[in-house]
Parts: structure tokens; C-alpha cells; sequence
């Protein structure tokens, strides 16, 4: 089924004669078969987002549907690999055409020629359902791939095999209850915008780990949940999502970046290839794949980018990971589909965004989640969006419309940026909606004061910022000790816990035990000197023996191995002698 084009602006194309075509299906257009989506029909007129660049087409040049949407290769190959938005393999195109890519080039997703070791898990005879394992390969030393029975199918395994194959290599044939005979290779297709099916979805309840103190503590993130990393260019989104991915307890990393300039985009490709996986000395990328559609690739690759990240994570949670989707930045996308809203002259709404941005973001948002897998195993895809608002105005539609769907919210600021405060989240506007669905795994894990210790810290830096409002207008030397104490007890908090330097060798992680171990020995602290303070000693004394200080290098000394029981010791022993030196 071919038609003509009458109008070429942009990305987009407008094609008559397509009667027979229906929307989403993806389409050749012009002689050099460019890829395009139908986005929506008027009688047999259709138009077209083009995923290449259009320039030379023109009214009059050919389009061809495939009748078929906008689908992704999934199988052995992915890890490792750097993608554009419709997933094609970055690095094997600039083989085959140079830097800038060429137009229509067609290459698989998933490479033809290489040979996989396939080690059948599924037997002759056996009744497989939709997501049963037939059989794994090692796709790295990381990660066992399961090849497992496509969604929708169901039946006998007829034969099955083992050995060296490539892909396309039939491995397994199923017979369906209808008699229809299945020949499965180690590819499935699988169209982006619809989410892989599960059984069933759950309360995330365990927390995603990430050794970075201001986030396990104060805000963290559920396996499974959503999170918002909004802040204004040079707050710290791309080191956040940097420590996340090489820090955070998930199997798999897919990295997303969104329209970010090439160059910065290269930046953090060669990064990623340099990062080791902290817990296995092996390379990062063994777990990890990228796609990248910076910002002088097509504006509609980088609409479908998100989707095809979206679907290859699914893809591996499918298999039993905890995947994790970090998506730097958000705000190129809603850019993207801005562009593209506006050739198809549709109403716009707020700042000329389309008024299904919302939708468009809850549907991206709502992908996400904790799960049952088709085969009952549990598995997880935990999603990480970086929104970068103009001069860091959270305000603005993006920002806003993000909030509503999402659980978890670290605002980058400005100021603290400015301050060198890192990570610069700012505790008195971010929050997280996961804390009383995580209390149970804490109590079990982090022991039963966690909850406590959490509220206290929080309660602290709360009380500090309303002090503050006081000691900007009159200063601080005229409050009395307790609210001294607080302010004191505060600047440890920010300065020696919230702060995280993510270029030191030993603060760039800190486990959870002895995250735990700070607030105790700083709460310690508190409830030691406030005693002192209750019998109106005055609290210069204990700051002159240096504890206050001594806890605010804490966080490097027990990275290099000192036990927290020392700092607990250096604490009560500073307070005796205040209370000796009083007595
Ligand atoms: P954005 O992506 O928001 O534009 P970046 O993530 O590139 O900002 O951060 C800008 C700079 O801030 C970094 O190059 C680094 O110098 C500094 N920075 C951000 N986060 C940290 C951190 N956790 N530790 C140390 N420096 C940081």
C-alpha cells in the first residue's frame, strides 16, 4: 500500500492515498525509505513523523506502509550496546557510514553474525505459558539472559536445542492447544508504546539503595517506584543520575539520554565506558544500555526514545532484574513532542506544549512498577527523570505535570549548588511518598530506630531553617543555647552527612549500616550536649573540644574503615569532660 506526498515541514510529512493505512503504523517514505510513523488519518490522508532527517523530500515522493507499528528487537546483544531513539546500534552505523549518520541506512538491532551459547531450561514434552524460560544465555559476565516464550503464546515444547546460535536460529518450537506449530528464536518483537504484560503489580515496598546519604535516608526511592530530579542546568541532575546508575542496588541499568547536545552525550558515553561496576571490579556497561538521541539527531526519534528505553526495561524485568531507567532529560522530550505538536497545528496548550502532555508523561510514568512476572518471579523497573526547567523555575508544565506522577521528588537548587552543597537536594522542598510503605523492610534491615532517627534528623533541619529566618535579620549570638545547639547540630547534618562528594574515592558510596551508624553517633551528640545545656552549661565549651567538627569528618573516616563505635566514644567522652570540667 503506497501513497504521495503533499507536504514535507520538519520532521513531519503529510501523505494521501493511505486509505488502508492505520495509525502507529510505520511507514518508508521517499526514495531513500526514511522510517516514519503514521500519527494520525484523515480519510486517506495521513501524517507522518519522520524519524530521519527530511531535508530534499518533497510533495510528490513515495510512501510505503509496513502495516506494522513501531517495534523493538529484544534478545541477547542489548547490553552493552548504544542505541539512537528507534534503536538503532550507534556504534555499528558510524561503522558503516561515519559520524553523521546516513539516511535509511537499515542495520538489526541485535547483531545476525554473532553465536550465542543456548542452554535449554525447557524440555520436549513440557507445557510452557507467555513468559516461561525456555532456555539462557550469557550475554556478559553480569547477566544470565532468559530467552522466554513470547507474550500471548501458549503450548507444548516439540523440540528444543543446545548449542552455539546465532539469533535468528529456531531454538525452540512450541505447539500451541490449537495445533499451530511455533518456531521461536532467541528475538522477540515487542511495539514500544505498549506496556509489556505481567501478572500482577504490587506496592513497592523495598527501598532502591544507592549509598547516597541524603537519598537512603531522607528521600528514597522504592524498587519500582518513580522519582523527579528537577533542577536548573549545573545543579548536579547528570552526576545524580551518574551515582544512581553506578551505586544504586539495581541488576540493570538502561540510561536515557534525551536531547542533550552531542558533545555532552559523547561525555558521558566515554564516561560510562570508563565506570566500574563497584561491586564486581568489572566494567559498568556489562549491565547497562544506552540510548542516546542527542539534540542534533531528528526531533521524533527523540519522542520515541523514551518508549523504546521503556520496553527494553521491561524487557529484562521481564526475566525475573530489578531494572533501573534513568531518563536525562525529560524536558528535551516534551520539547520534542512540543515540535512536533506544533507542525501538526493542534491546539496548543500551556507554553504551546499539547494538551496531552500530561498523559503522555503519567503513560511513561505508570510503566514503571514492582511485579509479578508473567512466570511469577518478581521483578521491578524503577524510573529516574531528570527535568530541566528554564532558569530552574519549577513552575513550568514539564515540572509540574511531572510531579503529579511521580512518588519521589529531589529538587535540585541553585543555591546550594552555588554553595557547592553536593548533592545539591534541597531537603525542605523534596519529599518522598515511599517512607511508610519501606518501615517494615527498614525495621528488618536498618534496625528498628531507623524511623526514629530519620524523623529526629529531619525534625532538626526543619527547625533550623525557621532559625535561620531569625538569625539573618538579628544574628545568632543573641539566641539561647538550645536553639544554638540546634543550629550547631544542624550544620553537622548538612556539612557532614547530606553533603557527598561524588568525586572521592571513599565518600562517593556509603552503605547503609554505616549511614545508620552517623545518625546515631550525631544524634548521640545532640541528646549529650542537651543535657548540658539543661543544666546551664554553656555550650561553647563543648564546641572548643572539637566534637562538633571531629563528626563533620566522620563520613571520611568510617569510609577508610575507623568503626563508628570510636565516634560514639569520642562523643561521650567529650561531653563527660564538660560535665567533669562543671561539676
Ligand atoms: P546538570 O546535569 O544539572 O547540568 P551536572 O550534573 O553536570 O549538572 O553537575 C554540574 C557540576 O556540579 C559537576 O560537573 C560537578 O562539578 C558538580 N557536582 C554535581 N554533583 C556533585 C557531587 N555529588 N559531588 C561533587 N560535585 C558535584
Amino acid at each position: 500500500m503506497s501513497g504521495i506526498i503533499t507536504k514535507v515541514s520538519g520532521p513531519l510529512v503529510v501523505a494521501e492515498g493511505l486509505a488502508d493505512a492505520n495509525v502507529s503504523d510505520v511507514v518508508r517514505v521517499g526514495s531513500q525509505r526514511l522510517i516514519g510513523e503514521i500519527l494520525n488519518m484523515t480519510g486517506d490522508s495521513a501524517s507522518i513523523q519522520v524519524y530521519e532527517e527530511t531535508s530534499g523530500l518533497g510533495p510528490g515522493a513515495e510512501v510505503v506502509t509496513t502495516g506494522l507499528p513501531l517495534s523493538v528487537e529484544l534478545g541477547p546483544g542489548m547490553l552493552e550496546n548504544i542505541y539512537d531513539g528507534i534503536q538503532r546500534p550507534l556504534p555499528e552505523i558510524r561503522a558503516l557510514t561515519g559520524e553523521t549518520i546516513s539516511r535509511g541506512v537499515q542495520v538489526a538491532a541485535l547483531n545476525r553474525e554473532k553465536k550465542w551459547e543456548f542452554d535449554p531450561v525447557a524440555e520436549p514434552g513440557q507445557h510452557v505459558d507467555a513468559g516461561d524460560v525456555l532456555g539462557t544465555v550469557q550475554e556478559t559476565s553480569a547477566i544470565l539472559h532468559k530467552i522466554m516464550v513470547p507474550p500471548g503464546l501458549s503450548g507444548t515444547v516439540k523440540s528444543i536445542e543446545k548449542g552455539e546460535f546465532t539469533v535468528d536460529h529456531v531454538v525452540a518450537v512450541v505447539e500451541d492447544y490449537k495445533g499451530k506449530v511455533h518456531e521461536l528464536t532467541m528475538v522477540q518483537n515487542w511495539p514500544v508504546r505498549i506496556p509489556r504484560p505481567y501478572s500482577q503489580k504490587y506496592t513497592p515496598a523495598r527501598p532502591m539503595n544507592s549509598g547516597q546519604r541524603i537519598i537512603d535516608t531522607l528521600f528514597p526511592i522504592a524498587k519500582g517506584g518513580t522519582a523527579a530530579v528537577p533542577g536548573p542546568f549545573g545543579s548536579g541532575k547528570t552526576v545524580v543520575q551518574h551515582q544512581l546508575a553506578k551505586w544504586s542496588d539495581a541488576d540493570i541499568i538502561v540510561y536515557l539520554g534525551c536531547g542533550e547536545r552531542g558533545n555532552e552525550m559523547t561525555q558521558v558515553l566515554d564516561e560510562f565506558r570508563e565506570l566500574k561496576d563497584p561491586r564486581s571490579g568489572r566494567p559498568l556497561m556489562e549491565r547497562t544500555i544506552l540510548v542516546a538521541n542527542t539534540s542534533n539527531m531528528p526531533v521524533a526519534a527523540r519522542e520515541a526514545s523514551i518508549y523504546t528505553g521503556m520496553t527494553i526495561a521491561e524487557y529484562y524485568r521481564d526475566m525475573g532484574y530489578h531494572v533501573a531507567l534513568m531518563a536525562d532529560s525529560t524536558s528535551r522530550w516534551a520539547e520534542a513532542l512540543r515540535e512536533i505538536s506544533g507542525r501538526l497545528e493542534e491546539m496548543p496548550a500551556e507554553e504551546s506544549f499539547p494538551a496531552y502532555l500530561p498523559s503522555r508523561l503519567a503513560g511513561f510514568y505508570e510503566r514503571a512498577g514492582f511485579v509479578d512476572t508473567l512466570s511469577g518471579t518478581e521483578g521491578s523497573v524503577t524510573v529516574i527523570g531528570a527535568v530541566s526547567p528554564q532558569g530552574g523555575d519549577f513552575s513550568e508544565p514539564v515540572t509540574q505535570n511531572t510531579q503529579r506522577f511521580v512518588r519521589c521528588f529531589w529538587a535540585l537548587d541553585r543555591s546550594l549548588a552555588y554553595a557547592r552543597h553536593f548533592p545539591s537536594i534541597n531537603w525542605n522542598n523534596s519529599y518522598t511518598e515511599y517512607f511508610n510503605d519501606l518501615i517494615p523492610w527498614y525495621s528488618e534491615n536498618f534496625g528498628e530506630d531507623f524511623t526514629e532517627l530519620r524523623v529526629r534528623i529531619m525534625a532538626l533541619l526543619n527547625e533550623e531553617s525557621s532559625l535561620m529566618e531569625i538569625v539573618k535579620l538579628i544574628g545568632a549570638d543573641i539566641l539561647p543555647d538550645d536553639q544554638k545547639l540546634i543550629i550547631e547540630t544542624a550544620k553537622v547534618i548538612r556539612e557532614g552527612f547530606l553533603q557527598q562528594n561524588a568525586f572521592h574515592a571513599t565518600d562517593t558510596y556509603m552503605k547503609p549500616a554505616d549511614q545508620m551508624s552517623m545518625l546515631r553517633v550525631i544524634l548521640r551528640l545532640y541528646d549529650g550536649a542537651k543535657d548540658l545545656v539543661t543544666q546551664n552549661i554553656p555550650l561553647r565549651q563543648l564546641v572548643d573540644t572539637g566534637v562538633f567538627t571531629a563528626l563533620e569528618r566522620m563520613k571520611f573516616e568510617l569510609g577508610g574503615g575507623k568503626p563508628a563505635a570510636e565516634f560514639m566514644e569520642l562523643v561521650d567522652n567529650a561531653v563527660a569532660s564538660v560535665r567533669r570540667a562543671n561539676a
